[in-house]
């Protein structure tokens, strides 16, 4: 969990990495790092599943989650009352899409898809300048695809065994292959098995959504031949039938990597907490307005 504040955008004036343990002494790391200078607004970009519900009871907290003991924990909630400000949370994809549209490679694109592909998969949207958020926020991760006949291996997401990220994430690799994908070969033939799948992934989101950018970062995207090859899965797999010059002719400048890099995450959460204020003074002043 990193945690960051800025006095200008951009200009990251504090940064600290607070490795994630238990909940109770995580989060109360994350307010000692905050009380020790002025703060206006918290934006939170967490791992979830998150329930972002306005009108829920729980609005704010971690819902079911294997991470042991961050079940049902109020994020939000314990943030914003121990430091007294308001505290906006979203996904950390879809922080990491926020903080990318807004400041990195998708200045300028929307709708905008960010994917990450580490020890899990998880993609986050905006569109019309708004995060996607809906029944809850979107599972990219846990799409399903369809399996190469000659892969025999089960799958390593415990809800669904073989979706995208119980096939193509980290751990699926380090499972598949009994190493880690950093030790592994570029010319290993898992990368064409992987290449293949997230290509998948990626064009059912294109499919849905109809992204104008998509941006792929993560631990596994770090593999020196893997997004390339991904590239020419997807206008593969799409066979010519989305007709547009940005799949088509210039693949490489649609499908791209974070130009945050490990920074978008942190930097989505700045705009999170940046947006908040904006929205509460604008409200100050349609009331004043209203007012007089
Ligand atoms: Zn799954």
């Amino acid at each position: 969990m990193t945690s960051g504040i800025a006095v200008c955008l951009l200009t990251l004036t504090a940064q600290t990495s607070i490795p994630t343990t238990t909940p109770a002494e995580t989060l109360a790391r994350v307010v000692d790092f905050f009380r020790a200078m002025p703060v206006a607004a918290i934006g939170v970009a967490s791992f979830g599943p998150l329930d972002l519900d306005p009108g829920s009871p729980t609005a704010g907290f971690i819902t079911a989650t294997t991470k042991p003991g961050w079940s049902h924990v109020d994020v939000a909630g314990g943030i914003g009352r121990a430091l007294g400000v308001p505290v906006s949370i979203d996904t950390d994809v879809n922080g990491a899409a926020l903080g990318e549209q807004r400041w990195g490679a998708g200045v300028g694109f929307d709708p905008l898809v960010y994917v990450t592909v580490g020890t899990g998969i998880g993609g986050g949207a905006v569109i019309g300048g708004r995060r996607v958020h809906g029944l809850v926020h979107p599972e990219m991760g846990h799409m399903r695809i369809p399996r190469e006949l000659t892969d025999t291996f089960a799958g390593a997401c415990p809800f669904h065994a073989d979706c995208l990220e119980g096939l193509a994430s980290g751990r699926a690799i380090r499972e598949r292959c009994g190493l880690p994908g950093e030790a592994l070969a570029a010319d290993d033939p898992v990368w064409e098995l992987e290449a293949r799948y997230l290509a998948f992934g990626l064009v059912n989101v294109i499919s849905v959504l109809s992204p104008r950018r998509i941006v792929i970062g993560g631990g596994v995207m770090r593999q020196p031949r893997l997004l390339a090859r991904v590239r020419g899965e997807v206008r593969t797999i799409l066979a010519g039938y989305v007709r547009s010059p940005a799949v088509i002719d210039a693949i490489e400048q649609y499908i791209v990597p974070p130009a945050l890099g490990e920074r978008a995450g942190v930097l989505g959460a700045l705009a999170l907490a940046h947006d908040t204020i904006t929205s509460s003074e604008n409200a100050c002043r349609q009331g004043s307005a209203s007012t007089s």
